[in-house]
């Protein structure tokens, strides 16, 4: 994709979406940290369902430290693997609260250091929480950066750099979103929705899929 391509493809997406937001429910760095941590390989409707329970009884570092690993498994043992989801959790509590006063740090390095955190994660808090333009990329994102043409790599490391080279400043705080909910629900792993897709004229996938028959 050109430069100009580049930016008529995310205008258009900010036109149909002004301001798109997280798919998971929370209310404070925190409950996002959470919800982000327990999503790994698992639907955001699952995690949304357990969080709203936990999230009633406990929604600090010093709370779900005080449940213990059994007392928050029995919260999140609905969604895929939760028993080493506690496990992480837990001791990301523990270091929450001994290092950072019970706050989620707003360094990569920091988050990155905490359990059960990747690059992905740190950058969907520091992108959502704390409105710093990263872009985490996420099956979804690689998917319709290779595919779109947009932000071609092998590894997500290597789509991360080249969205952020490419991506218009003004669109880099929202573009997370866009992307993710446009590999989730219109350029889907199995068969892209090329026919109601918006931005269909900047892609460069071929052959579009065509509308189906009926
Ligand atoms: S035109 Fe098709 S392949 Fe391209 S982004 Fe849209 S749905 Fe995906």
């Amino acid at each position: 994709m050109t430069p100009a391509q580049i930016e008529a493809f995310f205008a258009t997406l900010q036109a149909d979406n002004p301001t798109p937001r997280s798919e998971l429910e929370f209310s404070t760095p925190f409950e996002l940290l959470v919800a982000v941590l327990l999503s790994a390989q698992a639907t955001d409707a699952s995690v949304n369902k357990a969080t709203r329970r936990l999230f009633a009884v406990a929604n600090t570092p010093q709370a779900i430290l005080a449940l213990g690993q059994e007392g928050l498994e029995s919260y999140i043992k609905t969604i895929g693997l939760y028993r080493s989801k506690a496990r992480h959790l837990i001791e990301t509590c523990r270091i929450l609260v001994e290092r950072y006063g019970g706050e989620v740090p707003r360094t990569r390095a920091a988050l990155e250091a905490l359990p059960g955190v990747g690059r992905k994660t740190a950058n969907v808090i520091l992108n959502v929480a704390f409105g710093e333009p990263t872009i985490a990329v996420d099956t979804h994102i690689f998917r319709v950066c290779n595919r779109t043409g947009l932000a071609p790599g092998k590894t997500p490391l290597e789509v991360e750099r080249k969205l952020l080279e490419r991506v218009p400043e003004k669109y880099l705080q929202h573009a997370h979103h866009w992307l993710v909910l446009l590999g989730r629900y219109v350029c889907q792993a199995r068969k892209p929705r090329c026919w109601e897709c918006k931005v269909a004229r900047w892609c460069d996938y071929e052959p579009k899929t065509p509308a189906p028959t009926r």
